[in-house]
């Protein structure tokens, strides 16, 4: 279908010389894209609707030559690159990278080079539509909304609000994922969640409970400042590509060594100065491994582990377990390796640590997360700029999505489940409370009282194919899920694709909302009760997005809605309407018309409520001034250096406490108490309670700077201010909103009027206290980070030392890991299966897959085998082999053959689909929409596995056979 283009003419010189025609001539839409070169098949496309489609607003017009230049930010990772769209009559022409941008400096990588493309997509969804009697129709948006919603009523009334899942994205903007978590409460469940879960889950999780927020602790700029980087299961140069222009920064301006450890030779490998292979889901034994050479050097920072750290003498009990012939017997890593390895980071400080999805997903990846914190607080490498724990999320708002509470166990703004947090909400909502806990079911627990749902975990995304298939009499519910919503979500990023198309196949109803078909509409072999409803990208509507060093930008609209799509905030809006709560939805926000809400109002609800992570100072006027001021702020400390934002951080990076009256500069890096409070300083946060087995949990002795308080202290309450004399500085409006919410116990995360934070930072002081960081998790499966054997292992000879949990029930489910653990599969499965990603491509891959431009790099899917693995199993390099997973599911893709690999390991990308076992399922997909590029989803053959905590599906270490095709 592709053809490679081999003349190698650039683009620019295309689209100047079209722009030039334009200036003489009336050029339609078409014209536009035939002549940018984009008309791939999409044309033929477009004639397939009928003719009906509603073209580009700007397609019967004449073009003027006028250029509009529109600021936005790429949609495909969390760095955060700026897009200048050029718009000529409302018709996207062209587009260059944001130079002024301090996150990109003018570079973008393939994905973001091609957004227009992403946009402008032919191969969207134009129209809603409906599968009947094994036949994609099309329908009205009218009809689809009144029976998607007549569908979900009745379920409702059958089997419980709970029946109904709402997976959510890390696509929407914060404004729609803030809609979308408040939407799922007042439908009444807690069935929501979205991809964070299985991406970076096991990191918030990990690093929450270590020292107080779950999220990247510095920022991408802030390793220009990094002595060492060392990068674990983080393959950088293809999924943040960006993100190297500020680590090869700091390697060569301070000569800063990289140490990359992955089980796969990467392209990130390629640049590191020391490259670490080791057994995929060994990441504990080997960090234990690098500190044991630290404690017993005494490399570590004892100044630092007395005053800032909890915990740490028994992870040193632990780590002496982690003899250098032990670490090598299990990671495989020669223990000389890792004693320089040790050295290197003892010897350049403050060096950072970067990790991603290859440490995170796994059945013990909140073990792994937390190992990676300890080891900085060893070095004393954190709340320090060129330090701390540079964790790399991935969707360009995923890290948005999670705090605004896109997740089955919280409210926005990481508030939990209980009745304190729902009230919290309720008041932000003026919504009564008693009102809100009516849409919920209840279920009777196991000692014979009541329980209302409202506070119990939903489903998580990980394991939605189970709330359908599992049987019901298992379940914290009271019937199993039988409507699924994907909104913005790619199934195919997903383990165990066999049991999925069994279990899309049992539902009611699959509701699918996106601007792709995606492979949810392929994959099952439904023939009715499929809807697909055309989302709006992100380039056609504004708001605000939050890059993964926690920094808020704004997107403005660059083009109207194309097709018939529609955004997600009003298709939020219209289902609100249908299920008759749009009135009491929408009652704190500006509405556009009856059912679409202004997008800045909703940015203003939720700064009134997110005070626990200080969503609250960034206005989207303060943060559409950064965007226009780009130009203003440092490139390494991101300060603003004079101009209207003077002294700001770049997008205000959370915490960005109190009102946006207070203008609180947003904090650069977390933890630092080299800056007072008040210009972005912060000590670790007091959540654990003040003592633990008789120790004093507070810092001891060390404070920021300007802190009145010249020690540890707990969080703030009004009864805190009130002991210390500082009640007087509160106004009046501030005391009436504390007392109007619990008086003396109101506490710095429920007081509404922002007074508690405000008056703690005037006495240089954080909100949320100054405490230890704590090594040992007291309240997790393993508060000792522990190395656990993968469930699907291959050294049968470590299973007695190393076993996995004991199976049990979370999130509402039966979770298996004994029993998984106890056979053994090696001998018929004996090849380790990973994962990872490809520079080409994200997430699932159906939006860069229909990217002409980027389908073009990257058009088979494969399996990358090691030159031993090959030979022994008669495998050529280019050939197609069947990749086998020991549940079962099967792919079958072309061998890579090559020693980036380990001998018996073998890897996929994660972004192919629209093949199935074998299967090209092409003709499924509506007319015209099917992605240029498909392939077999690696997940199909990947198998069971789910964080102790979190539920994270396990990617990183299965096992597999294959075998030539
Ligand atoms: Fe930048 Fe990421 Fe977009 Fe590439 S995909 S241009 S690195 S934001």
């Amino acid at each position: 279908m592709l053809r490679k283009k081999t003349n190698g003419v650039a683009r620019r010189p295309q689209r100047t010389t079209l722009l030039s025609e334009a200036a003489n001539a009336t050029v339609d839409r078409r014209a536009f894209l035939r002549g940018s070169g984009l008309a791939i098949g999409g044309l033929a496309a477009i004639a397939a609707t009928g003719g009906a489609v509603k073209p580009a607003s700007a397609a019967a017009g004449a073009v003027s030559g006028n250029v509009e230049t529109i600021k936005s930010v790429c949609t495909h990772c969390s760095v955060g690159c700026s897009v200048v769209a050029e718009v000529s009559n409302g018709v996207w022409t062209g587009q260059e990278p944001g130079w002024d941008s301090p996150f990109n400096l003018g570079a973008h990588c393939a994905k973001g080079a091609s957004v227009r493309e992403h946009a402008h997509g032919e191969r969207r969804l134009k129209y809603p539509m409906k599968k009947e009697g094994g036949e994609w129709k099309r329908i009205s948006w009218e009809q689809a909304i009144n029976e998607i919603g007549d569908g979900m009523t009745s379920i409702r009334e059958e089997s419980g609000p709970d029946s109904v899942y709402w997976l959510g994205s890390a696509k929407h903007n914060n404004e729609q994922a803030y809609l979308f978590r408040k939407f799922a409460a007042y439908w009444g469940t807690n069935n929501v969640d979205h991809q964070a879960r299985i991406c970076h889950s096991t990191t918030v999780a990990g690093v929450a409970n270590t020292w107080g927020y779950g999220a990247m602790t510095n920022s991408y700029n802030d390793i220009h400042n990094s002595k060492a980087i060392f990068m674990i299961g983080s393959n950088a140069a293809e999924a943040h590509p960006i993100s190297l222009l500020h680590i090869l920064k700091a390697k060569e301006e301070n000569n800063a060594p990289v140490i990359v450890c992955d089980p796969r030779f990467t392209r990130t490998a390629a640049h590191a100065d020391e490259y670490v292979r080791f057994r995929p889901g060994t990441d504990v034994a080997l960090v234990w491994g690098i500190l044991y050479h630290i404690f017993e050097n005494g490399w570590e920072d004892k100044e630092f582990i007395r005053t800032r750290v909890w915990g740490m003498d028994q992870i040193r009990d632990e780590v002496a377990k982690w003899t250098p012939e032990e670490v090598e017997r299990v990671t495989g890593t020669p223990g000389e390796q890792l004693r320089r390895v040790a050295k290197t980071l003892a010897n350049n400080r403050p060096g950072t640590v970067i990790w991603c999805m290859g440490g995170t997903q796994h059945t013990n990846g909140n073990n792994n997360t937390r190992a990676y914190c300890v080891l900085q607080l060893a070095l004393g490498n954190m709340g320090t700029t060129g330090g701390g724990t540079n964790i790399f999320r991935g969707h360009d708002n995923v890290q948005g999505a999670t705090d605004l509470g896109v997740l089955s166990h919280t409210l926005p703004g990481y508030y939990g489940l209980s009745n304190g947090a729902w009230g919290h909400w309720a008041r932000v909502w003026g919504e009564d409370p008693e009102w809100l806990a009516g849409q919920f079911g209840s279920i009777t627990g196991a000692d014979g009282k009541e329980k209302s749902l409202q506070n119990l975990t939903g489903i998580p995304v990980s394991r939605w194919i189970d709330g359908i298939l599992e049987e019901k009499d298992n379940m914290d519910q009271n019937d199993n899920v039988r409507a699924m919503v994907l909104w913005g979500h790619a199934p195919n990023s997903q383990t165990r694709q066999v049991e999925m198309k069994t279990a899309m196949e049992k539902l009611d109803m699959l509701v699918v909302i996106d601007p792709y078909p995606t492979v949810s509409a392929v994959l099952h072999d439904r023939t009715d009760g499929v809807y697909l409803l055309p989302a709006c990208t992100q380039f056609e509507t504004r708001g605000s997005v939050t890059a993964s060093n926690r920094s808020l930008q704004w997107r403005d609209k660059v083009v109207d809605p194309l097709f018939e799509s529609k955004t997600d905030h009003e298709i939020i809006g219209l289902l609100a309407k249908k299920f008759g709560f749009a009135d009491r939805f929408f009652r704190n926000i500006e509405m556009e018309d009856e059912v679409t809400p202004n997008v800045e109002s909703v940015t203003r609800e939720f700064n009134s409520g997110l005070w626990t992570i200080g969503y609250t100072g960034q206005s989207p006027e303060r943060i559409k001034l950064h965007m226009a001021n780009q130009h203003t702020f440092d490139r390494t400390t991101l300060k603003a250096v004079g101009g209207p934002a003077d002294g700001d951080y770049y997008g205000l990076p959370w915490p960005c406490w109190g009102t946006a009256d207070m203008k609180h500069p947003g904090t650069p890096n977390l933890y630092d108490m080299s800056k007072s409070v008040a210009d972005g300083g912060l000590t670790f946060r007091a959540r654990f309670g003040v003592e633990r087995d008789g120790d004093n949990l507070l810092a001891e002795g060390v404070y920021s700077k300007d802190s009145e308080i010249k020690d540890g202290y707990p969080e703030f309450t009004m009864q805190m201010l009130m002991d210390l004399g500082w009640d007087g500085d509160l106004t009046a409006d501030e005391r009436a909103a504390i007392d109007a919410v619990a008086g003396p116990k109101t506490n710095w995360k429920t007081d509404l009027s922002g007074g508690i934070q405000r008056v703690a930072i005037k006495h240089g002081c954080a909100p949320f206290g100054n405490a230890k960081a704590r090594a040992v998790v007291w309240t997790f499966p393993d508060p000792v980070p522990t190395h656990r054997e993968p469930l699907y292992t291959p050294r049968r000879d470590l299973v007695a030392d190393y076993p996995t949990y004991e199976d049990r029930k979370f999130y509402r489910l039966p979770t298996m890991y004994a029993s998984i653990q106890k056979n053994d599969f090696s001998k018929d499965y004996p090849i380790i299966l990973t994962s990872g990603r490809l520079v080409e491509y994200e997430g699932g891959g159906d939006e860069t897959r229909s990217n002409p431009w980027l389908a073009e790099l990257q058009q088979d899917m494969f399996v990358e085998i090691h030159p031993r693995d090959a030979n022994n199993l008669g495998v050529r390099d280019g050939s197609q082999v069947w990749v086998e997973g020991p549940e079962g599911g099967k792919v079958k893709v072309m061998a890579m053959v090559t020693e980036r690999v380990g001998e018996g390991v073998a890897f996929m990308p994660f972004h192919f689909g629209g093949h199935f076992q074998g299967q090209d399922l092409r003709a499924k997909y509506p007319e015209g929409a099917d992605p240029y590029v498909l392939g077999e989803s690696c997940n199909t053959a990947q198998t069971y596995g789910y964080d102790s905590v979190t539920q994270m599906q396990e990617t990183k270490s299965t096992l597999c056979k294959i075998m030539p095709a």
